[in-house]
């Protein structure tokens, strides 16, 4: 039977805390051990040391029990290598070689597919569950991690250690050939194990990470999770008799990214201590009222406590006493001050370390209304002091006045009061009547129809070839950077050297033969900071960098009010690159719709409307470009899939605007001006209908991990437009030969793809080469041109 006990403890955090680091400690220290000027021991202190920092920072707020996160690489890869489910070609490797090499791949031994986590913009290594799967445990690490926790925090109960639980683990997974609740079952053992172990290791509580049940995959797996939980709670309870713990271990089931939907009644039934629930969501107020109807509704079970997810995990806007008044809604629900646990709604691993790094770079009107992770401790401490205090009054505690803690309404007033210029103005317009915000409907459709605009546009030989926009950045590039930065060059020189860069990617591409050319993206640090720096309305931070996947992290900017176009972005670069060649030279833009995913969005505004004004400000660059000569204008939009939402019923709204706003920024390019779009993560069978509705003239797609799949969904589809699939991956460092790459376009040719018209498709890699050298880019481009021009006479 399972016994239920509660925790000691009022406050909490999920943790996943920031694992970089307050200084990018994990990814200088990962770098410098993968470059081989340093041992395993001296990374694995560093990131000891950077863990145990992060408990300390929380414990020393006020926050009672602490999740015990961290990670070297990804959380997923971790499971993996606990729960010993490791693919075949890793087999002979070891330790950190095998755990970096399934990270990033090793000679002969490709690397784990990397997937968006959710909704977030955190990309997680894809386990490979195949139809043998049979764990072989290794939970050492894990429970090293307990320890040193227990000592950082100078507590057992403190140190709660996280785990994903075995349904999110296996959902993560793709391509496995059992059905879930078979593979959950063939991982239950290790899991009942692994409890065990952390029992009999002084742990009190365990976090079982079960996000996917905020998704609409989770409707169907009410008996997989009630089988598996079942178990995992019997041998929570069954605590080897050597546990220095008189109680059995305590599960914490969490939630979050969303709300429960119509998985609530059922889930909150599941046999454990606690649940938390998300009572913010990433986007709007929608996944606080389904929380909180859902609580009404059907109650919350009296023998558990709630995590209450009411301090925003997910935006950057200080609370404003919602989390505070959330609380005070759920009392009356029947759950009493002693059952709550005070928690963040999402792990706080998306936000940015610290405010208090950026410093004076904070702009005086936006200080005190940001929070950051380290904020966001604080507010969670606050919300539970508050509740704790008016316990005996029915919490009767006032929220904070506007001027503590300015809130996301009045950051909302504050952005009113900035005079729109004309961008906002539009945009605004119609005062939300309608998605598209009162805009005339022919500013979001072209002039002509795609048959009509494609004879007045750029004319191409059989297999065009292009490329996605980047090439090398070499710490040449981004020294130049940051001596512009530092003052260290002035403007003018800084703009002469960017010229030499673009005028030597341009020879290169002259010299290979690419049809269409690029100017390679010399200047930009990241493909959204860069016009985030450029636009009116967003802010940026000097050290607010988030986890993208292992050592990658991304500074995203912020929408502060509305967005403006203040000129120019992108003519300079396209002027010096066309001055160079007589072959076309794209245009290259970020889309609205990306831009608005990988930003911190406002909340006092709908992001439908902040992606309209971006399109808007976008807009006016793409005539911009065209002014300047420009013919082939590229709006990349890989994160339009990453917006999607966890529900599918709230897919076809976001897809609404999303594409609008796309056909908006672009709708205003003369029918001569061929307009391509760039999308990545080729997994949008499901979408094909609105990737349609874009419009574009050219559409080019990661394809080489997906196995064509996605051209020949197109193919069946009847798609019409231009294509690109990728030929070779640009991940890898390995030169595709010419052969391949023609083997490639022979694959996308017997598709069936646009009647294999030889004109329309085209030659280009997978994606952007900003990670690449220049030596294995020009090898591949050289044999993907010499491909090309031999796939005419084969086909
Ligand atoms: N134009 C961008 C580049 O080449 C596109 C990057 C992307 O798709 N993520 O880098
Ligand atoms: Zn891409």
């Amino acid at each position: 039977m399972h016994v239920i006990r509660f925790f000691a403890q009022h406050y909490y955090t999920y943790s996943c805390f920031p694992r970089t680091g307050p200084n990018r400690e994990i990814k200088v220290a990962l770098e410098s051990y993968w470059k081989g000027q340093s041992s395993e021991e001296q990374l694995l202190r560093t990131a000891h040391r950077v863990e145990a920092d992060a408990w300390r920072l929380q414990k020393s707020a006020g926050i009672e029990a602490v999740g015990l996160d961290g990670t070297l690489y990804d959380q997923v890869l971790d499971t993996i290598t606990w729960l010993g489910v490791v693919p075949p070609r890793f087999k002979g490797l070891m330790g950190l070689r095998r755990y970096f090499a399934m990270a990033r791949g090793a000679p002969g031994c490709a690397a784990l597919d990397m997937s968006k986590f959710f909704d977030t913009n955190y990309h997680y290594l894809v386990p490979e569950l195949d139809a043998d799967l049979a764990p072989a445990p290794d939970f050492a690490p894990l429970l090293d991690k307990l320890r040193r926790g227990q000592e950082a925090l100078g507590s057992r109960q403190a140190a709660v250690p996280i785990v994903i639980g075995p349904v999110t683990f296996v959902c993560l997974a793709k391509g496995c050939p059992l059905p879930v609740g078979e593979a959950v079952g063939r991982l239950l053992p290790a899991y009942c194990q692994l409890l065990r172990l952390l029992g009999a290791g002084g742990a009190t509580e365990v976090q079982l990470h079960e996000p996917i049940l905020t998704t609409s995959t989770a409707e169907d797996l009410q008996t997989v999770f009630q089988e598996a939980y079942g178990k995992l709670a019997e041998a929570a309870s069954s605590c080897p008799s050597s546990s220095p713990s008189p109680f059995p271990l305590s599960l914490h089931l969490v939630t979050y990214y969303d709300d429960l939907g119509s998985t609530y009644p059922w889930a909150v039934q599941l046999p454990v201590a606690a649940i938390s629930l998300d009572l913010r969501g990433a986007t709007g107020a929608e996944v606080t009222s389904q929380t909180m109807q859902h609580i009404r509704r059907y109650g919350f079970p009296y023998d558990k406590r709630l995590g209450a997810g009411v301090v925003d995990g997910r935006s950057v806007w200080a609370d404003d006493g919602t989390a505070l008044a959330l609380i005070r809604e759920l009392l009356p629900a029947g759950l009493s001050p002693e059952r709550l646990i005070i928690t963040s709604s999402a792990p706080l691993q998306h936000l940015p370390y610290d405010l208090a790094a950026e410093g004076d770079h904070v702009p005086p009107e936006l200080s005190t209304r940001l929070a950051f992770a380290v904020q966001r401790v604080d507010e969670i401490v606050r919300v539970a002091e508050a509740v704790r205090g008016g316990q005996r009054t029915d919490v009767a505690v006032e929220a904070p006045t506007e001027e503590e803690a300015p809130s996301e309404k009045a950051a909302g007033e504050a952005a009113a009061e900035v005079p729109s210029a004309a961008v906002g103005q539009a945009a605004a317009a119609g005062g939300g009547g309608g998605l598209r915000c009162g805009l005339p409907a022919e500013m979001f459709s072209r002039s002509e129809p795609y048959d009509v605009r494609r004879g007045r546009q750029v004319q191409m030989p059989a297999f065009p070839t292009t490329t996605i926009g980047s090439f090398p950045q070499t710490p040449e590039v981004r020294r130049l950077r940051q001596q512009l930065r530092s003052g260290q060059l002035s403007q003018s020189e800084y703009e002469r050297r960017i010229a030499g860069h673009i005028a030597h990617c341009v020879g290169v591409q002259e010299a290979l033969g690419v049809d269409v050319v690029v100017h390679g993206e010399a200047e930009r640090t990241d493909m959204v900071e860069y016009f985030g720096s450029k636009l009116g309305g967003m802010w940026f931070t000097v050290s607010g960098w988030v986890q993208s996947y292992g050592s990658r992290y991304v500074r995203p900017p912020l929408i502060v009010s509305d967005i403006t176009y203040q000129g120019p972005m992108t003519v300079w670069e396209y002027g010096v690159a066309q001055s160079y060649t007589r072959r076309p030279v794209k245009g290259m833009l970020t889309g609205p719709v990306t831009i608005l995913n990988w930003s911190f969005p406002r909340k006092d505004i709908s992001r439908a409307r902040q992606a309209l004004q971006l399109a808007l400000a976008l807009r006016k660059e793409v005539e911009a470009l065209e002014g300047a000569g420009c013919s082939v204008v590229q709006v990349d939009e890989p994160a339009l899939r990453e917006g999607l939402p966890l529900k599918r019923e709230r897919w076809s709204s976001y897809l609404g605007w999303a594409v609008d706003a796309f056909r908006l920024c672009t709708a205003v390019a003369a029918p001569g001006t061929q307009v391509v779009t760039h999308l990545c993560y080729s997994d949008f069978e499901d979408i094909l209908h609105d990737i349609a509705r874009m419009d574009a003239d050219v559409l080019t797609i990661e394809n080489s991990r997906s196995g064509n799949a996605m051209i020949s969904a197109l193919a069946a589809a009847g798609y019409s437009h231009d294509i690109g699939p990728g030929v070779y991956d640009v991940h890898s460092p390995e030169v595709p030969s010419v052969d391949f790459i023609r083997s490639r376009i022979r694959s996308f040719v017997e598709t069936g793809i646009l009647g294999g018209r030889a004109d329309r498709i085209w030659v280009n890699p997978d994606c952007g080469l900003k990670t690449r050298g220049w030596p294995e880019t020009i090898a591949a481009l050289r044999n993907m041109v010499a491909a090309a021009a031999q796939a005419p006479a084969e086909l």
